[in-house]
């Protein structure tokens, strides 16, 4: 394992139609750190994230991942140590049952036969979908809270050292949200986690950076930027359910987090 698998140290990244959407970020992750990615609407989380397998390649600065710099020769190496999870999960399933998505990417790596089906298996043991039940389903007829984890599974079965989450829990009911973060919890990687739920972050995360117009603006502990709902205005972020209200009392929030405001 790689003690620093995501490096970025300067990146900089314009769009084709002009907008400057990241500004000289440096940003260091370590093996097995969950780091929180928050900031406003349009701050550059999803920008950012699209550096980290090579989906955008750096204009200027740098990114290393592994031992990879992101350039186009190292994409394939690169596109296996990173699984990108994207927003919404329509995007990221496209064949026609949950089996075959899932086996998709490890066949891509060149597996096949028991090898593969091992692959498969465990990658849903790890999301708790029933394969019996689920893996000749049609990926188009599932819940979103199904399909988020199915889309997962998908990238957990190409074995990848760093998961790259784009607002994992939106659309999801406080079931599956809460199942996400149980599967969140679980998984043994490094995680980098764009969200707008910010109790979220605070139950999975140690560590936040915020982004606010493509820079970073606060890279520290989680709870201490949390706590500050002055900062988090400046930035417009709002403070989490479980430190704003009184007596919170939300199961999500960790009881050590439930404060009086
Ligand atoms: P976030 O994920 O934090 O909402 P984004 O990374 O999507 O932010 O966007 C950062 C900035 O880049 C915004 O100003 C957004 O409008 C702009 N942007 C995003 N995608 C594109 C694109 N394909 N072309 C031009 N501008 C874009
Ligand atoms: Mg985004």
């Amino acid at each position: 394992m790689h003690h620093n698998p995501i490096f970025i140290e300067n990146l900089s990244y314009i769009y084709p139609d002009g907008t400057h959407a990241l500004r000289g970020i440096n940003l260091s992750i370590k093996a097995t750190e969950r780091v929180a990615l928050i900031g406003a609407n349009g701050s550059g989380k999803s920008t950012l994230q699209l550096h980290l397998n090579g989906i955008l390649l750096p204009e200027e600065g740098e990114i290393i991942i592994g031992e990879w710099p992101v350039r186009k020769e190292n994409l394939q190496k690169i596109r296996n140590f990173v699984g990108l999870v994207f927003q919404n999960p329509d995007n990221q399933l496209f064949m026609p049952t949950v089996w075959e998505d899932v086996a998709f990417g490890p066949m891509n790596q060149g597996l096949r036969d028991k090898e593969l089906t091992a692959r498969v298996l465990q990658a849903m043991a790890a999301v708790n979908i029933d394969p019996e039940r689920y893996g000749q389903r049609n990926t188009d007829n599932l819940s979103g809270g199904e399909k988020k984890r199915i889309a997962i599974a998908g990238v957990l079965a190409m074995n990848p050292q760093v998961l790259v989450f784009d607002e994992p829990s939106a659309q999801l009911d406080p079931r599956s949200r809460r199942q996400l973060i149980e599967l969140l919890k679980s998984l043994p990687l490094t995680q980098l986690i764009a969200t707008h739920d910010l109790d979220l972050a605070l139950e999975l995360c140690d560590r936040t950076v915020v982004l606010s117009q493509g820079q970073v603006v606060y890279d520290g502990a989680t709870e201490q930027v949390m706590s500050d709902p002055d900062f988090l205005v400046q930035h417009s972020l709002e403070s989490p359910l479980c430190y704003s209200r009184p007596y919170c009392q939300l199961e999500d929030a960790p009881v050590k987090k439930r404060v009086l405001v």
